[in-house]
């Protein structure tokens, strides 16, 4: 099987840098050329500078070195892949591949990460070989970020090359793969314009504001925040502009380059330069008013900025309550008013248009729905949309007679949903769904199969085959409350009885927020100190009992991994964490420290590194330092740095396998004769002199302003913990005395009143509170 293990990447762009930077996520090193070494190195130096971050850890920016193409191009020999993104112009593009088959291996792959030139039309010329290895590989930026790459195969391509390419991009950097075929701007950028253009046809009639539009086509819709104005000046209209041209070009209908002739408005924008965030103002414009930000919005008709209107849309504010996307979506398109209007005048088309092109740009609806949703952020793709709405009643809706052949086929064969069931290719040639892959989301497949063993509120015990169980949290934000702990309790029981294995873990975006603060506080208000401490040792048994199961426990963290998250993962035997994990203990932050365990493991880990005899303090320190500053991983690599994981931990890079390579991990144990681990009996701590430092390095803090008087008293709460409370000099102690200092030092916090502030600030802004 090709292995690619090196690559080159022509053009350190805003592309070209971050597609560096994120094969160095995955270990790959690259080689980033440019016209000249400095133009390289400063692309380099640009993308590093870049937030959010391309790296996923400041080391992670060694193994990409640059050059300039005079110098670079004769060492591609030894690149297994090399893929280019400069300047979106074909003549350029072609002359500089010509170098490239001067020096490149035969059988490396070569690919284009264009936005939308034919793929065949940029190989063109070029020998057999450099043909058959040839391809678009159509990364959305930021790359790191969006997990869509399209690959666009030409008719010369190697299936296996294909195959190889969607491979590495799948598993290695964690990629969403779409095979697309190789027509103007490929799938989702097609797509997408389609509706962005739509959306300026409804704006030029005046019947809405940007303010109504960004209203309605945003988390209404089941899509970004940004919604489609911001979207737009974060992009960059110029992008636009030029994306949309470029598309208008290549498409062969006279009717469908009209669909996307360039708005007057974004033509008269771009002219003037208000392009966008980049340009400082666009639809929006962000203004200093009496020391204050204010963000003024663009009135189209008069080109003056204004102030933000409040926006007033019934529906809008009536469909927060409707939990289902596919519910609201249907309901909003349907409604009677305004909103109804704008979406059968927007959306309506949209939906038609991809069904009419999808045979010609797809090969399956699904790839649609999934570009859509992994490229643009949608949580409903189009086709599903239909499907939620309702085929008919879109048609009916949109007064459209005469479907395309897509849809007149699928009524036409009795059906009412593009996914009812059959998976075969219909009279258009487009296959509904892909035959999906066997290690992809395994947890949805398993439950679909009905193996769910145990379900309460908060939790459920899912049997995933091969004698794995896995404990899948579900509330919301994924909070722990007593449901859930309740389920790792059980969870831990049915595996050792029933099953090899263990893995706790989720499909959801976030693997869980931390404990349910809300419940603890209410419990701090009343004053119920001994449901807290109930709560609590309910808790730390959870995660003791993860750690001692007779079988292997494998937490498989993804998302926001804070708080008692965090301590779940801690207690795992194995970690298996998603690239984009967002970790940490963070309960400094409401005012609390670690106590299910997490204070005490991070001690134990930091005593298991000081070598016998040495001065422990640096390595409490360590500890000490990690949870007083509330320290969160930027990914899931960085958390092995900031000590959260092993070096027995690893990384998936795609969230969707997550869960199979957890699994694959457990039963790696149990192989190895997984045997439970012995109690720790006697952690090494410092005592007195621990905690004099401790306090002092607290005290100075203080003094010098960088902590409240808050802060001070929760420091020295961790530091009488970690130095093993109030023992006169060095000792061994057992985890469960540990505990015990957790347990007691967490409750006289809740009794705080400034600490039941924070938490009540976290619920209310879900930002900390520092008093
Ligand atoms: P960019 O302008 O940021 O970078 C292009 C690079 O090409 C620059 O570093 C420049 O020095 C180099 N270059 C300029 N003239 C050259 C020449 N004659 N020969 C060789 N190199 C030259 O562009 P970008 O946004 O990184 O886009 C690069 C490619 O990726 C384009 O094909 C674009 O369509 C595609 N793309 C861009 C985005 C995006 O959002 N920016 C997304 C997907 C795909």
């Amino acid at each position: 099987m090709r292995q690619i293990r090196s690559v080159t990447v022509l053009g350190a762009g805003t592309m070209g840098a971050q597609i560096a930077a994120h094969l160095a996520n995955a270990g790959v090193p690259s080689l980033l050329l440019d016209l000249t070494p400095d133009v390289a190195r400063a692309g380099l130096e640009r993308a590093s500078k870049l937030k959010p971050d391309p790296f996923f850890t400041p080391e992670a920016r060694r193994l990409v070195s640059t050059g300039g193409f005079d110098d670079g191009l004769p060492r591609i020999g030894d690149s297994d892949w090399i893929v280019e993104a400069i300047v979106e112009r074909l003549d350029v593009k072609q002359a500089l591949f010509e170098k490239v088959e001067r020096y490149r291996r035969p059988g490396s792959l070569v690919s284009s990460n264009t936005s939308g030139i034919p793929i065949g039309a940029i190989g063109a010329g070029r020998t057999d070989d450099f043909r058959r290895h040839f391809l678009g590989t159509h990364f959305f930026n930021p790359p790191r970020y969006l997990r869509l790459v399209e690959i666009i195969p030409t008719t010369d391509t190697d299936p296996s090359v294909v195959d190889a390419m969607a491979r590495f991009a799948d598993r290695t950097l964690g990629k969403g793969v779409v095979i697309a075929k190789d027509t103007p701007n490929f799938i989702a950028n097609h797509v997408g314009l389609h509706g962005v253009m739509r959306v300026f046809d409804a704006l030029s009639t005046g019947r809405y504001s940007i303010e109504e539009i960004d209203a309605i086509t945003g988390p209404a819709l089941g899509r970004p925040n940004s919604a489609t104005f911001r979207t737009l000046d974060i992009a960059g209209l110029d992008v636009l502009a030029h994306v949309t041209r470029n598309l208008a070009e290549r498409l062969d209908s006279q009717e469908d380059r009209h669909a996307f002739a360039l708005p007057p408005l974004v033509e008269e924008l771009v002219t003037r330069g208000w392009v966008g965030e980049k340009a400082g103002q666009g639809f929006y414009k962000k203004v200093q008013q009496e020391g204050k930000r204010v963000i003024l919005a663009l009135d189209p008709a008069t080109l003056e900025y204004r102030p933000q209107r409040n926006v007033q849309l019934g529906s809008i504010e009536a469909g927060k309550s409707i939990e289902d996307t596919g519910e609201r979506i249907k309901t909003l398109f349907l409604g009677r008013d305004k909103v109804g209007e704008f979406l059968r005048e927007t959306l309506g088309p949209v939906l038609l248009y991809t069904a009419r092109v999808a045979p010609d740009i797809a090969h399956a609806i699904d790839d649609v729905d999934r570009a859509m949703r992994w490229g643009f952020g949608w949580e409903l793709g189009p086709f599903e949309t239909w499907d939620a709405i309702g085929v008919r009643e879109v048609l009916d809706a949109c007064g459209v007679s005469d479907p395309p052949p897509l849809v007149r086929d699928l009524l036409a064969s009795g059906k009412t949903k593009f996914r009812d069931g059959d998976r075969g290719p219909g009279s258009t040639g487009l296959r509904l769904v892909p035959p999906s892959g066997p290690d992809l989301q395994i947890l949805r497949s398993a439950k679909e199969r009905s193996t769910i063993v145990k379900r309460n509120a908060g939790a459920s015990l899912v049997d995933l085959g091969d004698g794995v169980l896995c404990v899948e949290f579900h509330s919301k934000a994924n909070a722990l409350g007593g449901d859930a702990i309740e389920m790792l309790r059980a969870g831990v029981q049915e595996a050792s009885a029933n099953f090899q294995a263990l893995v706790v873990g989720n499909d959801a975006v976030n693997f869980s927020a931390g404990a349910n603060l809300m419940l603890l506080l209410l419990e701090a208000q009343e004053g119920n100190w001994d449901e807290i401490d109930l709560m609590v040792r309910l808790f730390q048994g959870a995660t003791m009992g993860l750690r001692y199961a007779d079988v292997p426990v494998v937490v498989a963290p993804a998302g926001l991994t804070l708080g008692g998250g965090c301590e779940v993962a801690l207690h795992g035997d194995r970690v298996q964490i998603a690239a984009e994990t967002y970790m940490g203990l963070v309960e400094v932050g409401v005012g609390l420290i670690p106590a299910g365990g997490g204070t005490k493991e991070m001690l134990v880990r930091a005593m298991a590194h000081a070598p016998k005899g040495a001065d422990p303090l640096p390595f409490v320190q360590r500890a000490f330092e990690t949870i007083g500053f509330a320290k969160v991983s930027m990914s899931g690599a960085d958390a092995f740095r900031i000590g959260y994981l092993r070096e027995v931990d690893a990384v998936t890079m795609n969230r969707e396998r997550l869960i199979a390579d957890a699994k694959a991990v457990a039963l790696d144990r149990v192989r190895e004769g997984f045997r439970r681990p012995a109690p720790r009996t006697s952690v090494p701590v410092g005592g007195e002199t621990v905690l004099a430092a401790l306090k002092m390095g607290v005290h100075l803090a203080h003094r010098a302003g960088r902590i409240s008087d808050h802060d001070r008293l929760i420091g020295q709460k961790l530091g009488w913990i970690l130095a093993g409370g109030s023992l006169p000099h060095a000792a061994e102690v057992s985890e469960q005395y540990l505990l015990d200092l957790e347990r007691e030092a967490f409750l006289t916090l809740c009794g705080e009143r400034k600490t039941q502030e924070r938490i009540a600030y976290t619920l209310k802004t879900g930002k900390t509170l520092r008093n």
